[in-house]
């Protein structure tokens, strides 16, 4: 009913990679209600976050002024829940930012640019990340600046860009309607990508074989040919049994391996080692199952494999997703309608704050920052000498050089470490013992907590810029609301505190930031800030300045030395904590359908929290009669890091031996649980296993 609204306003959801576009009704100049909108990647569709998840923008906790730290305030978490401001002072932002510059600055001059350290966000724009990135590279002459794709598909990077020679999905999700065959492993998108599982739904109903692969049954698995239940952290096993059935039945592509790929011998012999008969036993698969699995994948016309982080968030997770490119790459299902690698990304515009270079290897579109040529390139376009040709930290690693009293200051934009780091109490403990820490957000977060400055930041539906998707649509988000107080759009405060540090930073719009990335970004080309106003959404990449961009690509060639994709052999390796008498179950985390990450904004949306108000966890109906313990009861569960307690809920999609825990409540933060042990080549934590004790209260 259009009287129900007196302004309505295009976006983009803000919450998974998806990409929802969205319709903002307004009254007043709040927002009153969502609809979806006829988007690439939604044609319409929103699930219930991006349908209810909008009124925490307008939620009483909204930071509206800057604040600083009362001088000897300790610090520590939720100083006192019912009036978390009584550490700090309110400020004007001329104050705020002399104090943030001056702490940060000082740091650099003291120490060393290296002794600062940068957290962006993938909630931010593509000209936000951009910036930051800048900042930390410009301002601090180096590249200790990262954010939460470390914590989600960086093990998925480190292997498409070793393989394929690109970070970035091969074919949209939207390829499925042309493709006979998909896995998803390792991903549960009817809670994590709700609107992609609708397609993926679509495809199963008009007779696709969807083959889903996960230690955790999901509510996709009653649209799936097989469900294939692998104990947690077997992945490479299971895989390397089915690529093995592929090469003893030769069912694999040998035109396409030859004339696109190489290291293929070396990687047919490794998988003899891994017969099904033999992994069996491993992944407590049957050999016969993983046989039939091999056989639908290899004989399809077409087939697509999609994976979340249950694939990459392993000690081991860079070769889970390399034996998904291996998979792809001998069955010749790369490059043409209805097939293709696709990691489904998390937040939604982790792909396009990555593609903004917010990572401590690489600048803008995956360049590497130790080649000198490339970095001149950028010291042109920003008008520097240089800055630091070594990679910098990752987001872990970051907090471990705080302990080791490397790292002295951080700031951090929209990234909540307090709530999301592996072994929170670890990173907490770092929080608290940096001599500088400005947080820019739109609430108090656990982070701000230990903040000396707190510079409150517009949230997405209040401001412009474009944001890029998991199938690379580079779409433009709207304000559609006023920021409460003096909160101001997060570009606009990395400006002025660039300037405040000393850099003649001129910026007045972000379409002045999206015309300068374009200078060093290759991927936009023929994507145009106009274009984007116009047409809401362009893939890249685009060919032409008509071209809506391309759904598939690497067809003729990779973007490698060469032009082939590559085979990287992987061998089986245990996670880091194997459970034993005194932690004897596994525990899992993840996000829930009405929950975002650490909750902030999501346990702040009205309808969303009133759905899922408490802290709660899944155990298998034996496991709850074992303990003793009913469902509604209360459990408590212990790792070697520390404990929680929350309430059990019965969920046979679990086998007895695991626990899954949700990531969004602080009062029994997951955390708290999880193992950081990293992946050595994504440096991404095991947040997927950890051993545990779970007891009845
Ligand atoms: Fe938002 Fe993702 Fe839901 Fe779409 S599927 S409405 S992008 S949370």
């Amino acid at each position: 009913d259009s009287t129900d609204y007196d302004n309505e306003v295009q976006s983009v959801c803000p919450f998974c990679g998806v990409g929802c576009q969205v319709s903002l009704k307004l009254k007043d100049g709040k927002v009153k209600y969502v609809e979806g909108i006829n988007g690439p990647a939604n044609e319409g569709r929103l699930c219930v976050k991006g349908r209810f998840g909008y009124d925490y923008i307008h939620h009483p906790h909204r930071l509206t002024k800057p604040l600083i730290r009362l001088e000897n305030a300790p610090k520590e978490m939720a100083v006192d829940p019912a009036n978390p401001f009584t550490h700090f002072r309110e400020a004007t932002w001329e104050e705020a930012l002399d104090a943030a510059a001056n702490g940060l600055g000082g740091l650099r001059d003291s120490y060393g640019g290296p002794s600062v350290a940068g957290f962006g966000s993938a909630k931010c724009t593509n000209e936000e990340a951009y910036l930051f990135q800048k900042l930390i590279r410009q301002g601090f002459g180096h590249n200790n600046v990262d954010h939460c794709t470390r914590l989600c598909h960086a093990s998925s990077v480190a292997a498409l860009m070793e393989n394929v020679g690109s970070g970035a999905v091969t074919a949209t999700f939207n390829e499925i309607e042309n493709a006979d065959v998909a896995i998803v492993i390792g991903a549960n998108p009817s809670e994590n990508h709700p609107v992609a599982a609708t397609y993926f739904k679509q495809f199963a109903k008009r007779g696709g074989k969807l083959i889903i692969m996960d230690p955790r049954g999901t509510a996709m698995k009653r649209h799936a040919e097989h469900m294939v239940q692998f104990r947690p952290g077997t992945d490479v096993a299971l895989l390397n049994a089915i690529m093995c059935v592929i090469v003893e039945e030769g069912l694999y592509d040998q035109s396409y391996i030859d004339q696109h790929t190489e290291n293929w011998e070396a990687e047919k012999q490794h998988l003899a080692g891994f017969a099904p008969e033999k992994m069996a036993e491993i992944c407590g698969i049957d050999a016969q199952t993983i046989r039939t699995v091999a056989r639908d994948f290899a004989s399809a016309e077409a087939g697509m494999i999609f994976w979340g982080m249950g694939v990459s968030q392993h000690i081991h997770g860079t070769d889970n997703s390399r034996c998904l490119i291996s998979l792809a790459l001998m069955t010749g299902n790369v490059g043409k309608p209805g097939a293709g690698l696709h990691p489904l990304r998390g937040q939604n515009n982790v792909q396009g704050a990555s593609d903004a270079g917010l990572i401590p290897m690489f600048l803008p579109d995956y360049q590497d920052v130790t080649d000198d040529k490339i970095r001149g390139h950028f010291n042109k376009i920003w008008g520097t000498d240089d800055f630091s040709n070594q990679k910098g930290l990752t987001v872990t690693e970051i907090l471990d050089g705080v302990h080791a009293g490397e790292i002295k200051g951080m700031y951090v934009l929209g990234e909540n470490p307090a709530m999301s780091d592996p072994d929170v109490t670890h990173a907490r403990e770092a929080l608290a013992k940096l001599e500088c820490l400005v947080v820019q957000d739109i609430f108090l977060t656990e982070t701000a907590n230990y903040a000396d400055v707190v510079l409150p930041a517009a949230a997405f539906y209040e401001k412009n810029g474009t944001v890029t998707n998991t199938n690379r649509q580079v779409q433009m988000g709207r304000a559609a609301a006023t920021p409460p107080g003096e909160a101001r759009e997060d570009w606009a405060i990395t400006v002025a505190l660039a300037q405040k540090l000393g850099l003649d930073w001129t910026y007045t719009h972000p379409s002045q930031v999206f015309a300068e990335m374009k200078e060093g970004m290759p991927s936009l080309d023929n994507i145009t800030w106009d274009r984007l106003e116009g047409e809401n959404a362009v893939t890249y990449p685009s060919l032409s300045p008509e071209d809506p961009g391309q759904a598939i690509v690497f067809g003729d060639e990779f973007p490698r030395a060469g032009g082939r994709a590559k085979f990287t052999p992987a061998d089986v390796i245990p996670p880091d904590e194997a459970p034993d008498a005194d932690y004897p179950m596994i525990m899992t985390t993840g996000r829930q359908l009405e929950h975002w990450h650490t909750g902030s904004m999501t346990r702040r949306s009205t309808v969303l929290d009133a759905i899922e108000p408490e802290a709660n966890c899944s155990l298998h109906p034996s496991t709850l009669r074992k303990l003793g313990v009913q469902v509604g009861d209360k459990v408590k569960l212990e790792t070697r890091r520390g404990s929680i307690t929350l309430l059990a809920r019965e969920d046979r999609a679990v086998s007895p031996d695991m626990v899954f825990v949700p990531f969004a409540y602080v009062e029994a933060a997951a955390n708290v649980l999880t193992n950081p042990a990293l992946d050595p080549y994504g440096k991404i934590p095991e947040f997927k296993f950890a051993a545990v004790k779970v007891s009845a209260l």
